[in-house]
């Protein structure tokens, strides 16, 4: 895929209905690509296999398109999963994999769960454990015996006490610590499945995404992704990320607040009523009123949406 135009892209995973935060992150998505007559992308993300389904996923791209919420290219209904669904590239993951492997760039992690949350806290921002570098520091002795022991392990990336700068399109330059924020963090999980971190680089780049919008739960996400990019050599694309919808008591919507997913909100209000919600919480309308999702492109602007999280329901 060349480069020449703006690609944005919706990467959601099935793992139950969207819900209002989705929503909004996929419509701020998609309006920010089509106000630059961007195209679109959809990527099921869908690798952990024991919460996501192929039903699911249909059902997603069902709301998407309820809404208004088009794309040019990636998941296709009615089309069972293909290489746009994540948990079928485990192939293209691997030769990756191995790449940061020939570079001695990964080892092996032994430690368990509980191991894990004795050693340290988990981060304010998504609740991630900041790895204290145990593994990183086994002889090959040692390492070589746990191998060969019955052990299943987790392998992770040694990350460099370096500071990364990048500069968010809604949130301005952010400059973190990646040892101090992450630590060595996991790029293939003790159950075999590649993480999140690697194979949404690795999906991205591959895809031609110029341009990632979503929550901000994901902000600091972008700093191991951002070394990951350089490792393997490819051109990062911008980064916008979005305040996250919560409910009075500020806490954030999630997939159990029933009465605020997709199914909900279409046995109750139209597309152009859900959309004119969405575009008010986001301050591109005064007042929530009807509208489209084509009508809504030329009133989007980074400016006037807000930093702060925004109370979505009270
Ligand atoms: N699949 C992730 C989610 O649904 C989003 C990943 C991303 O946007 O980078 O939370």
């Amino acid at each position: 895929m060349l480069k020449h135009t703006v690609c944005g892209r919706f990467a959601p995973s099935p793992s139950g209905r969207m819900h209002l935060g989705n929503i909004f992150c996929a419509l701020l998505a998609w309006l920010s690509a089509r106000a630059q007559s961007g195209t679109m992308l959809l990527r099921i993300e869908d690798l952990d296999t024991s919460r996501c389904t192929e039903e699911k996923a249909q059902v997603l791209m069902d709301d998407l398109l309820w809404l208004g919420l088009d794309w040019d290219y990636g998941a296709a209904p009615g089309k069972p999963a293909d290489e746009f669904y994540q948990s079928r590239r485990s192939g293209i993951y691997k030769k990756y994999f191995d790449m940061l492997a020939a570079q001695d760039l990964i080892y092996p992690c032994f430690c368990t769960r509980a191991e894990l949350h004795a050693a340290s806290a988990p981060h304010a921002s998504d609740g991630h454990f900041v790895y204290p570098g145990t593994c990183r520091r086994l002889t090959a002795a040692q390492r070589a015996a746990k191998l060969a022991g019955a052990h299943k392990c987790a392998w992770r990336i040694k990350v460099p006490d370096e500071t990364l700068t990048f500069n968010d399109l809604h949130y301005g330059t952010q400059s973190l610590n990646l040892a101090r924020e992450w630590g060595d963090f996991i790029v293939r999980r003790s159950d075999g499945i590649y993480a999140y971190q690697l194979a949404v680089v690795i999906d991205d780049a591959l895809m031609g995404v110029t341009e990632v919008i979503r929550g901000s739960d994901l902000l600091s996400s972008t700093l191991p992704q951002l070394y990951l990019y350089k490792l393997l050599g490819f051109t990062p694309p911008q980064f916008g990320h979005l305040p996250l919808l919560t409910a009075a008591d500020g806490r954030r919507l999630a997939k159990r607040d029933m009465d605020l997913d997709m199914g909900a909100l279409r046995s109750e209000f139209t597309p152009q009523q859900v959309l004119g919600q969405l575009a008010f919480l986001a301050g591109l309308l005064e007042r929530p009123e009807a509208v489209t999702a084509n009508e809504l492109i030329p009133l989007f602007s980074w400016e006037k949406i807000p930093r702060n999280n925004i109370t979505a329901v009270n």
